[in-house]
């Protein structure tokens, strides 16, 4: 994909013209009855909360108050099929010093949700969610390091309760979510 292709599928850099259309008016009242995302209207666009963001510094494309912005405007089709979305840490630095209390890192979970019950998830993020499934850990271990820890002296890692983690996963529904995304 050329740069400038890339550019535009992320985003939020260059100058964009809205039109009408792009608009789901009904959008951010949908979006504000998701519990943590209540007071989505409240951003006033100070931008603290990107000046103070962990990723917004190390990403030129991440910017929360432009994700609030795009909510309040309805763009849900953009932000849904829009990988930044996905870069944040849930660190909720943002949370803390918002002014307006607006619940930054909880829009941004909603954002995920309902990208992921229109049936799509980030091919990182699912291949973590079956790690855990398979193994109880989000990453696969190798054997070296397994071998290494055992050089060096340290304990063994804890085995996962397997048959809880499927339990949980069936129990939440999210092995069927798994099993339907597309990445
Ligand atoms: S800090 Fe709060 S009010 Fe300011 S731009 Fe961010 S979400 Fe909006
Ligand atoms: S919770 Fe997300 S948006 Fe907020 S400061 Fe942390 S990384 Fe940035």
């Amino acid at each position: 994909m050329a740069e400038t292709e890339k550019i535009q599928e992320r985003g939020t850099k260059q100058k964009t013209v809205l039109k009408i259309t792009d608009m789901d008016p009904k959008f951010k009242y949908e979006i504000s009855k998701i519990p943590g995302a209540e007071k989505v209207m409240l951003c006033f666009q100070c931008g603290t909360c990107t000046a103070d963001c962990p990723i917004a510094r190390f990403d030129d494309f991440y910017r929360p108050r432009k994700l609030i912005r795009m909510t309040q405007l309805g763009l849900k089709d953009r932000l849904l099929s829009n990988d930044v979305i996905w870069l944040c840490s849930t660190c909720f630095t943002c949370v803390d010093h918002c002014p307006q209390d607006v619940g930054i890192a909880s829009i941004v979970r909603a954002l995920r949700n309902l990208t992921v019950e229109g049936g799509r998830m980030p091919v990182g993020y699912k291949e973590q969610a079956s790690n855990i499934l398979k193994t109880g850990y989000a990453y696969v271990i190798s054997d070296l390091r397994l071998k290494k820890r055992q050089q060096k002296g340290l304990p063994a890692l804890p085995k996962a309760n397997l048959e809880s983690v499927a339990k949980l996963f069936d129990i939440t529904g999210f092995s069927k979510t798994l099993e339907k995304v597309r990445t």
